[in-house]
């Protein structure tokens, strides 16, 4: 089912603490925004829009940083009239076009709640996650005295909340109430709508207090699952003045022949990165067949593969890259090989490693016919 979906980014969160506004702060490596914007791009929203303030817009920018697919809109005076600017922005979509209307600070948004959200719109105006309530009720009357309430029939509500956007558009034009709705369901419920619950997400945790982030940086990791590559290359010597290795350019009586320039080291790693998320090898990406890789540098084969973990919303961790020959002599060119691994992946140092072995002479590699090489790469993604 095609829908598209507004996040609501535009308050200031101040039960948060101190400091940036909570959407824009870092949660495990990416802004709490970024988390809910990748799942809803990544289920297929036909256009999602950011409410946010204006002048937030170089931090909204930066959040969102390489995601396609996003516009943003100004806020209003209240979530109201902000999720209302949302609803505008979205005017040149068919009108009664599903719509998921979602708060930033929910980060951790799946992709079954969507599609729950979407199936309960066919026979519902509205559609909203919601999880009962399990703690005992208490209530403090003023003077302190305790007492306990039922919670039968208690739910609480999360978001998104999946209406179709002409039904929600009227309900708002019909809200007539003198305080603000606290949510966009109560407007369509209060407009005689008949509004699904379909089953809540306890990851969808509402970030409210300075505490919900500690919580948040522990439950970012466990909704990210860790992944490893590995990759072989091999390269035949042949007549030259200079070899790259790694990215960096030695001087040598000799060179690795290949179509590219034939950096294995670069080759394996991006192999090795290509493995770690599924998808194929060098060759199918960049094919020894296409006249454009004629004597390419090899960093561009691996920048792709970098932004294809990033396109996933993941991120590399650490990788490993040993090479194998008996010449030229590795060492003195290994701080500049990590170097360059490093500034190209993104990595600090320490989380770059290169490495060299000769085979005492046996095999391919030590009767000087060709250098081989080896790399491992750890990534992270969404699980
Ligand atoms: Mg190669």
């Amino acid at each position: 089912m095609t829908f598209s979906a507004i996040i609501v980014a535009a308050g200031s969160g101040t039960r948060a603490g101190p400091g940036q506004a909570k959407q824009w702060r870092d949660l495990a490596g990416k802004a709490v925004l970024r988390w809910s914007a990748e799942s809803l791009v990544a289920a297929g929203a036909k256009k999602l829009v950011i409410v946010a303030d204006p002048a937030a817009r170089p931090m909204l920018d930066q959040a969102l940083r390489g995601l396609q697919g996003w516009s943003t809109t100004g806020g209003g005076a209240t979530r109201a009239l902000s999720v209302q600017a949302g609803l505008d922005a979205l005017s040149d979509r068919p009108a009664d076009e599903p719509t998921l209307i979602h708060d930033a600070a929910r980060p951790f948004l799946g992709a079954a709640t969507i599609s729950a959200l979407l199936s309960a719109l066919d026979e519902a105006d509205g559609a909203i996650p919601a999880m009962p309530v399990a703690d005992t009720l208490k209530s403090i009357a003023p003077e302190g005295r305790i007492a306990t309430k039922s919670r039968d029939g208690l739910w609480r509500a999360q978001t998104p909340q999946a209406f179709r956007r002409d039904r929600l558009l009227a309900a708002y034009g019909a809200w007539r109430g003198d305080q603000e709705p606290t949510d966009d369901a109560q407007v369509v419920e209060n407009d005689g709508g008949r509004v699904a619950l379909v089953p809540g997400d306890p990851m969808l945790m509402k970030l409210t207090y300075p505490e919900d982030f500690a919580m948040a940086e522990r439950l970012a990791g466990a909704a990210r699952i860790t992944r490893m590559g590995q990759g072989f290359d091999a390269h035949r010597w042949g007549p030259g003045e200079s070899v790259w290795l790694c990215g960096v350019e030695i001087a040598h009586n000799e060179t690795l022949i290949g179509h590219s320039d034939a950096d294995a080291g670069l080759h394996a790693l991006t192999d090795a990165i290509l493995g770690a998320i599924g998808e194929g090898d060098i060759g199918d990406h960049f094919p020894p067949t296409d006249p454009q890789w004629k004597g390419a540098a090899s960093d561009k084969f691996l920048i792709h593969a970098v932004d294809l973990v990033r396109k996933r919303g993941g991120c590399l961790v650490n990788v490993d890259v040993t090479l194998i020959c008996e010449r030229p002599k590795i060492k003195p060119h290994r701080a500049a090989m990590r170097e360059r691994l490093a500034q190209i992946l993104g990595l600090p140092l320490d989380r770059v490693s290169v490495k060299a072995t000769t085979t005492e002479g046996m095999g391919f590699t030590g009767r000087g016919e060709g250098l081989s090489a080896q790399a491992i790469a750890v990534v992270e993604t969404p699980a």
